[in-house]
């Protein structure tokens, strides 16, 4: 039977980070299994990030598609530029370096190997049964790590989140080429659009660019007209709708799902811990995931790596990594959740006033708002409040206990 020291499951964006901090910080033996054939077989990211991803996790300039200076947001008829910095990411280009850093730190990185159940023995996971093509295997290990994204594959079996509990959302974007003519990400709240969700248009390089729309459920449902149409359909909508762009060519489709709570879960249990969207790290605000996956993986790995030294996997050493997370992310989260509820439900004339108001955030509010660090005034100002919003404050308040 193999074994390893460490046996990551999932080559995304959170899991080779995790895999990349301990091969350079540790000489632990850690191997990433990855369902997909190639890591960059995950495509369903539009890559939109900023500065501390790619400044705080040394990702080069060749995996970025594009930078602009500010983000737009509009509602149905109003528009506010914010100065927002940012980059566009060529998604599996992306995981196709981190994977390629990991394996220069000693990482073993298998793609085409599909784990399916926890390896536990009294009480501590100790290593994963997998398949290999049509070969069952079974790898054991000190230290599992879940990072198999919103599919959640012992996260959801060993009971430390409920994926179905949290909400579920969709979302498809064409990458094409064609004429863009903004130098910056626009963001459309508006339920003709995107019920329930927003639909964006990101530049992506000389010529190319990402358009797409999302929703959450739960509001698409109370959103959405009877006749609707497909995602596919509002994305097309969308892409034609504006004289901003044009498209020559439809050169992919990504799309995918995202679950996502307030983060406050259990991270850690004898023998494992979970990164990034397996235990639903991704921001419930906007469902900008690849921030929080490596910033997880990365506290994971200070907690991973302590444990490991001092040759002790139990929960109670390695849950200094979930009671970090908790403290440093948790309230914040909390309070997007419920910024989110209020934001995906807006009616048209809210949607408007949303924007209004996000274009008089000042720079240290925009600074605050990009870190998903808004303070409660800070919400209150960018609030627009209607009496309907009375009905929702049980729900509200469930979310805040
Ligand atoms: C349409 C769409 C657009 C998005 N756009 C953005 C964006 O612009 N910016 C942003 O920050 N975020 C965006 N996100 C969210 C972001 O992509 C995710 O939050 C992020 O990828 C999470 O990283 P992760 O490593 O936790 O999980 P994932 O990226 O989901 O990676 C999990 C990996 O685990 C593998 N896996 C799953 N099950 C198994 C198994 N049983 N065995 C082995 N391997 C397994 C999967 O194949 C996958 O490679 C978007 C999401 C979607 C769906």
């Amino acid at each position: 039977m193999e074994s390893y020291d460490v046996v990551v499951v999932g080559g995304g964006p959170a899991g080779l980070q995790f895999a990349r901090e301990m091969g350079r910080r540790t000489d632990a033996a850690v191997a990433v299994l990855e369902a997909n054939d190639a890591l960059a077989d995950n495509d369903k990211s539009t890559g939109g990030t900023f500065d501390q991803v790619i400044e705080g996790f040394d990702v080069p300039e060749s995996v970025v598609m594009d930078a602009s200076p500010d983000v737009i947001f509009e509602g149905p008829t109003a528009s506010a530029t914010l100065a927002i910095p940012n980059y566009v990411l060529d998604f599996p280009a992306f995981l196709e370096f981190l994977g390629r850093d990991a394996e220069r730190h000693g990482v073993d990185v298998r793609t085409g190997v599909r784990v399916t159940d926890p390896l536990v023995e009294d009480g501590t996971v100790v290593g994963v049964r997998c398949r290999d093509g049509r070969v069952a295997e079974t790898i054991r290990a000190d230290l599992v790590v879940d990072a198999s994204g919103p599919a959640g594959v012992l996260t959801d079996q060993l009971g430390m989140w409920d994926r179905d509990a949290a909400q579920r959302g969709i979302g498809l974007e064409f990458e094409t080429t064609g004429r863009f003519d903004e130098d910056a990400m626009v963001f459309k709240f508006d339920h003709e659009a995107a019920p329930g969700g927003y639909a964006w248009t990101f530049p992506a390089g000389d010529g190319v660019f990402k358009v797409g729309v999302c929703w959450i459920d739960d509001f698409y449902e109370r959103h959405r007209p009877p006749d609707d149409g497909t995602i596919h359909e509002y994305v097309q909508t969308w892409a034609d709708s504006d004289p901003r762009w044009e498209i020559d060519e439809v050169r992919a489709v990504h799309a995918g799902e995202v679950r996502s709570d307030n983060s406050l879960n259990h991270r850690a249990g004898d023998g494992v811990l979970a990164v990034g969207d397996a235990v639903s790290s991704i921001n419930p605000l906007f469902g900008e995931g690849i921030r929080p996956a490596m910033e997880s993986a990365r506290m994971a790995a200070d907690a991973a790596a302590d444990a490991l030294a001092a040759g002790d996997t139990s929960r109670e050493r390695l849950a200094a990594y979930e009671r970090r997370w908790n403290r440093e992310r948790g309230p914040n989260w909390k309070r997007q959740r419920v910024v989110g509820e209020l934001l995906y439900d807006f009616d048209a004339g809210q949607q408007d006033r949303f924007v209004e108001r996000a274009g008089r955030l000042s720079p240290a509010q925009l600074d605050r708002l990009q870190r998903y660090d808004l303070s409660l005034s800070d919400l209150l100002e960018l609030y627009p409040f209607a009496p309907a919003d009375l009905r929702k404050a049980p729900k509200l308040l469930r979310h805040i206990r």
